[in-house]
């Protein structure tokens, strides 16, 4: 199977074509978000309220107090922008699913403030690495093209161009390295610990991927003791929609640690508890 299927041709150009490109992206979407509030009368995605893409008592359950909300997993951090209920979560759901492109703007803005603030409050441990690489977690062929889109690269795009501002010295790529394997399970039907076993077994290198990035991915030097020298491995941040049990984001580290140091995950919104 050919891995470069999971995204099209024109896809992956405004992808690597980096910041430019994406940048006329997100005009181009902003655009398109008001034309089709000009051509369709919106409900506010969080709660139908008419006449609004987001309403904002909507956007203020979004901003919340506490802000970012951090989970502490392995040695790696998570910071997730808002709790997964409520209007938070229609509104995901209805950029994922229901095809409401016009959402894009603001989830992805708020993705880039999120990414700030990660950013200012872990500026130490980022400025140790020259290379960084931004992942998004992987989503299977079948749902990216049954949904049209997929949703966590647009998401990570938008934590790339963030990193890429806060550091403009080192060397940053957005790289779809990570893909489900074939044989991977339906996820809504396992839970727990299944689960966890289920994605920790099923997420793989996209291989044609590590190759062309093999070169940046490539550390000259074996780890070394001094915890303070990083500047031969790259940084992974992975980027996710939701953050559930932290099954995915771990079985996504624990192929990435095989190649860098994976520090940080960014997810649009995180479920209450980590049952
Ligand atoms: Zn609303």
């Amino acid at each position: 199977m050919a891995e470069n299927s999971i995204i099209s041709d024109s896809e992956r150009e405004k992808i690597w074509a980096g910041r430019g490109v994406a940048r006329n992206k997100s005009v181009l979407s902003t655009w398109l978000a008001e034309l089709a509030r000009l051509i369709w009368a919106l409900n506010c995605a969080g709660c139908n309220l008419q006449d609004t893409d987001i309403c904002g008592n909507c956007i203020a359950t979004i901003h919340h107090e506490n802000y970012p909300i951090l989970t502490a997993q392995d040695d790696m951090l998570a910071v997730s922008r808002t709790f997964y209920q409520g209007a938070a979560r229609n509104i995901i759901l209805k950029f994922k699913d229901h095809k409401r492109l016009d959402l894009e703007p603001f989830i992805t803005g708020e993705m880039q403030k999120l990414t700030k603030k990660l950013v200012q409050e872990n500026h130490s441990t980022l400025a140790t690495y020259d290379k960084i690489a931004i992942v998004p977690a992987p989503s299977s062929r079948k749902n990216i093209s049954k949904r049209g889109h997929w949703p966590t690269q647009k998401l990570s795009t938008s934590v790339y161009l963030a990193v890429k501002d806060a550091f403009p010295e080192a060397q940053i790529r957005h790289i779809a390295l990570l893909k489900n394997s074939a044989k991977a399970k339906k996820q809504v039907k396992i839970q727990g610990a299944d689960r966890e076993a289920n994605k920790k077994g099923n997420v793989q290198l996209a291989k044609l991927k590590y190759h062309q990035h093999k070169k940046f991915l490539t550390t000259s030097h074996e780890p070394t003791s001094d915890a303070t020298v990083n500047s031969d491995n790259v940084l992974f941040i992975l980027v996710d929609d939701i953050f559930t049990t932290g099954a995915t984001i771990k079985g996504c580290k624990t192929m990435l640690d095989t190649l860098g140091d994976t520090k940080f995950a960014i997810t649009f919104a995180k479920t209450e508890s980590n049952e």
